[in-house]
């Protein structure tokens, strides 16, 4: 276990039980360098438990990188409530969770992931202040949506040379609750839109609202675009697909986009910019963070629009490094998270 935790560079791992409400979950802390740990509580089936505490390992320390790169004075963790095989009381349940966090002290906030709703959060609320996505809070796609919008304007500023998406093509996979928010920002702006989702009510939606162009599932990834805009599923950019991207950048919404790491290297090997999706996605975690530091609105906005700046900037070092996106993102991450470990005395040594 503790040669796992050390793989994952996490610093504290917790189990809670509680035989009344059938709670078995687990808090993986990745990081409370930059402030409070936050990140999406899971609450799904797992055949063995040790698959539950790897899905919290696994996911903890993106976490951090996210959260870092946001600018928010937050670092990562994850949650896994192992949903009880028989039939149980859901409101006991996260009451029971919330309970757990609170045992931390506010190292860890909770937020919403698979299997979590808005309603489980606000029963989690009722035994901890440490948790955001309430119904208070409201749902955060609306904020990833914009943060994805002005991730999408700074790689074509910097791709393309333009300062408009007025008549661009994008190709949009997923018109879920992201998806379809940015189809709206994007024909608003003046973009054509190419979309798929395996849900034809979606599709058509988009269809009517926006004028787009439908396509089946399989056939999203050659269509003729400027943006391709993953906003469904994870690991859709692999050896198998970005041979047959026919794009000039890719920038959207999904987690987890590359299905290995080399993937973010064979985009570069085709000279297609990756906006890289922890970066981009990032609107909704500012939103959750920001509310729960009581600050929303106009400021809330500007925090999230700044994720088109982030993204220049590694747009900006990746050229002038020759290296991938993706990895200049993670060493920007690394480097945030060291220098708020790095004890002041040391730094200013370092610097003299
Ligand atoms: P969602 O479930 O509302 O939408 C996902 C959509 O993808 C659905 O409409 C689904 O039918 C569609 N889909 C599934 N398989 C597909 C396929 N093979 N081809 C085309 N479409 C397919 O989810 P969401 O909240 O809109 O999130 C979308 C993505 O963005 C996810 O990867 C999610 O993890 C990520 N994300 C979401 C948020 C947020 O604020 N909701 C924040 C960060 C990241």
């Amino acid at each position: 276990m503790f040669k796992q935790m050390e793989h994952a560079g996490l610093t504290d791992l917790h189990f809670g039980l509680d035989p009344a409400s059938g709670l078995k979950a687990i808090i993986a802390i990745h990081s409370t360098a930059r402030g409070a740990a936050i990140g999406g509580c899971r609450c799904i089936h797992y055949a063995r438990e040790q698959d539950a505490v790897t899905d919290a390992l696994r996911l903890a320390h993106g976490m951090s990188y996210k959260a870092a790169l946001a600018g928010l004075p937050h670092g990562g963790g994850k949650a896994v409530i192992i949903e009880p095989e028989q039939p149980y009381d859901r409101h006991h349940l996260m009451a029971a969770f919330g309970r757990f966090v609170e045992q931390l002290g506010g190292r860890y906030i909770t937020a919403m992931d698979s299997g979590t709703e808005v309603s489980d959060m606000d029963s989690i609320a009722t035994t901890t202040r440490f948790v955001s996505c309430t119904s208070a809070s409201g749902d955060p796609s609306p904020h990833t949506a914009l943060g994805v919008f002005a991730g999408i304007q700074a790689a074509v500023r910097h791709r393309l040379g333009r300062t408009t998406l007025e008549g661009l093509t994008v190709s949009i996979q997923g018109l879920g609750h992201v998806g379809h928010a940015i189809a709206a920002r994007l024909h608003a702006a003046g973009a054509r839109l190419i979309v798929s989702d395996i849900d034809p009510d979606k599709v058509r939606l988009c269809v009517d609202q926006f004028d787009a162009k439908a396509v089946a599932a399989d056939a999203i990834y050659a269509v003729e675009a400027d943006v391709f805009c993953p906003c469904g599923l994870g690991a859709i950019l692999n050896a198998t697909t970005i041979p047959q991207l026919n794009c000039a950048l890719v920038a959207g919404s999904a987690n987890n986009q590359l299905a290995e790491d080399e993937d973010g290297n064979r985009l570069r090997a085709r000279n297609i910019l990756y906006a890289p999706d922890y970066v981009i996605n990032a609107g909704g975690l500012i939103h959750v963070a920001l509310h729960h530091a009581g600050i929303d609105g106009e400021q809330r906005d500007a925090k999230i629009r700044a994720i088109g700046d982030t993204l220049t900037h590694l747009f900006n070092e990746a050229d002038r490094t020759r290296q991938s996106v993706h990895h200049v993102a993670d060493l920007h991450a690394e480097a945030l998270l060291k220098a708020a470990t790095t004890p002041l005395s040391e730094q200013e040594h370092r610097h003299a």
